[in-house]
Parts: structure tokens; sequence; C-alpha cells
């Protein structure tokens, strides 16, 4: 057991939003702490320009063409539009580049944590990791949750999870030729595939029941729709995925703030989730400064959010959950 109290952040969970967040930390001389668990689903996702923007002012370039989308979505004709400053990326590939970096900047890694537990001690919070190892205790001022949907930090420190609606995902890799994103509004539920370089993800969207029935023979059921023409083969197992709305409310407190999937889950529809998570992280220092405040901005966010995912289902003629 390693004892500790020499730094001032621990940040909990090191996927995008959680190593985009030490990154700020780091580069404005915080001593930070990044706790990383290895592991967690992988995927080809896309990357909004204003998120492609903001890595480059991190200083991490995303090299490639643009992203062409091309959706059967309330129509029968495929639209496509090409949008030249987005990108696609690997999630897990996007967050270990970024913990790079943090680590660069002096960020310390503890790696390998199996299970990590955040408790209050008066006017500073405990930490304890086990894992890869050995097992951390540190005393810090302030923490970070980067847990992604588990929120399990701020959970701990009495924060709820509010669900806007139900959504899961049945996920695989796949073969497939072509570069670019396509989605597909059927009945019942939905498809979206993003493919890059020869590998692509498939996913099909809806509520539990739809999800767990198609997971059973996705590749047959892909090849009945208008985007199964892109994929060539199925990989390895399919992993079913929550995927819905979610708002922590409240999302930041005195000496911690969630930042990420943590704050708020967005539906793989809105194609907004990185965007967010490196959003939260620029914001770290006005969230610990006015909790209150960067709690009723993700709120009022998720809220224009939810406005604009009704109207894409719409257009989809969809509801909002599948
Ligand atoms: C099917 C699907 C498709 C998507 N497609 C897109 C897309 O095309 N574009 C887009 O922008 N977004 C997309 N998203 C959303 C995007 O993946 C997420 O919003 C984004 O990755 C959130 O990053 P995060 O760092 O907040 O959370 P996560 O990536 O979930 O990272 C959380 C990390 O914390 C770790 N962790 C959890 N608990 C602990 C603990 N106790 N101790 C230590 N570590 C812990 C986890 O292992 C993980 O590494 C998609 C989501 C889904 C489900």
């Amino acid at each position: 057991m390693s004892s500790r109290s020499d730094h001032d952040v621990v940040v909990v969970g090191a996927g995008v939003a959680g190593a985009a967040t030490a990154i700020h930390l780091a580069a404005r001389g915080h001593r930070t702490v990044l706790i990383h668990r290895a592991g967690g689903a992988d995927g080809i996702e896309s990357i909004a320009p204003a998120a492609v923007d903001e890595l480059s002012g991190l200083g991490l370039q995303l090299d490639g063409p643009g992203v062409a989308l091309t959706a059967w979505w309330g129509t029968n004709e495929p639209r496509t539009i090409y949008e030249p400053r987005a990108r696609l990326v690997s999630r897990l590939d996007l967050a270990r580049r970024l913990r790079e970096l943090a680590a660069s900047l002096g960020t310390e890694m503890i790696e390998d944590v199996r299970h990590a537990s955040v408790s209050r001690a008066g006017g500073a919070f405990d930490v304890m990791t086990s894992g890869g190892g050995t097992d951390h205790q540190l005393v810090v001022r302030s923490v970070v949750d980067a847990t992604g949907r588990a929120a399990s930090v701020a959970r701990r420190l009495g924060a709820q999870r509010y669900q806007a609606d139900e959504l899961f995902s049945a996920v695989v890799d796949v073969v497939t030729a072509a570069d670019g994103v396509w989605t597909e509004a059927t009945s019942p539920g939905w498809w979206s595939l993003c493919g890059l370089a020869g590998r692509g993800t498939l996913a099909f969207h809806g509520n539990l029941a739809e999800v767990r029935a198609a997971a059973t023979d996705l590749g047959a059921r892909v090849r009945e729709t208008r985007l199964g023409a892109q994929v060539e083969d199925l990989i390895g197992a399919v992993v079913v995925r929550a995927s819905g709305s979610e708002l922590c409310l409240p999302s930041a407190g005195p000496g911690w703030v969630a930042v990420g999937d943590a704050a708020m889950s967005v539906q793989p529809l809105a194609s907004a989730g990185n965007a967010k998570a490196l959003r939260d992280a620029a914001r770290v220092f006005e969230a610990f400064n006015r909790p209150a405040a960067f709690s009723a901005r993700q709120n009022g966010e998720f809220h224009r959010y939810l406005d604009t995912l009704a109207r894409q289902y719409r257009e989809g003629g969809r509801r909002r959950t599948a």
C-alpha cells in the first residue's frame, strides 16, 4: 500500500474526458493523478469539427480526410453530406493519445486499477485504489469523476442520475470496405455504421428487448438493411451497451466535478459525446470555482440536446426511445 497526500487533484477514469481533464489541470501546474482502468469497449466514432479544434488546441492533431455521412432517415433515397473538418477515430486510441499527452505534462498515472473508491475526509477526499500490483491511498483537495456512465464518484458523493429515456445498443466490430458513417431508421430500432481503414463499428439501437433480440442474429438482420451493403463480415462478439440520455444532478459540488458521460450522457445519434467530454475538460476550472453554475449549464445543455434529439427522431419517423 502506498499512502500519499502530495497531489492537488485525482481524476478517476482515463477515457477521453478524464485524460483531457488531466491535460488541462497539468498544463496549469496542478499536481494531478489520473486513475486508469484498462480495457473498455472500443469503437470507431466520429469526432465533430469543434472537438477536432479542441484536440488541436491541446496539441493533438487528427489526420485524415473529412467524413461522408449517409443516412436513410425518414427517406427512401440516401442523403449524403460531406463534413470536411470532422474525423473518424478509435475511441480507445484517442484516449490513449490523450493519456500520453497528460503524462508528458507531468500527470502521474495509476495504471491497471480494478477498483477505486472516494470518500470525504473533512475538507479533503480520501481516494483508495486497488489493482495493478500496488494499492494506493491518496488524500487530495479535489476529485474529478470521469468514470463514464457509471458516475460512481458523483453518486458516492450524493448526486443522482436522471434518465430521460432508455436506449441500448448492440455493438460489434465489422470488416467494411469504405470509410464513412451510415445511419438507417428501421422498424424496430435504428442502425449505425462507422467505417475506417477496413474496420468498422456496427450498432443496432433500440429498447432492451429489441436489442437483445437483434444481438442474437445481428449479421443476418443487417443484411436486410440498406447500410448492410457496406458490411463484409462481423468480427468477435456482439456487446450490449446502455446508450440513453442521462444527466447527473448535481454534476459538481464543493471540491468535486463530473465530466464527460459521468456528467451527462447523450445518445449515439447525436454523435456528440466526445465533443462534450472535451468541452467539459476545458471547463474544469470554472466547475471547481462555481459548481452550481456548472451544474446549471449541464442542465440547460441537456434540455437543449433533448429538444434536438426529439426533432431528429421525428425526422426519422421514430420515437425518441428507439
Ligand atoms: C454505440 C455508441 C456509439 C457512439 N458513437 C459516438 C460517435 O460517433 N461520436 C461521439 O462523439 N460519441 C459517440 N459515442 C459517445 C462516446 O463514446 C462517449 O460519450 C465518450 O466516449 C465519453 O467519454 P468519457 O471519457 O466520458 O467516458 P468513457 O469513455 O466511458 O470512459 C470512462 C473511463 O472510466 C473508467 N472507469 C469507470 N469506473 C472506474 C473506476 N471506478 N476507477 C477507474 N476507472 C474507472 C472506464 O473503464 C473508462 O476507461 C457513442 C457511444 C455509444 C455507446
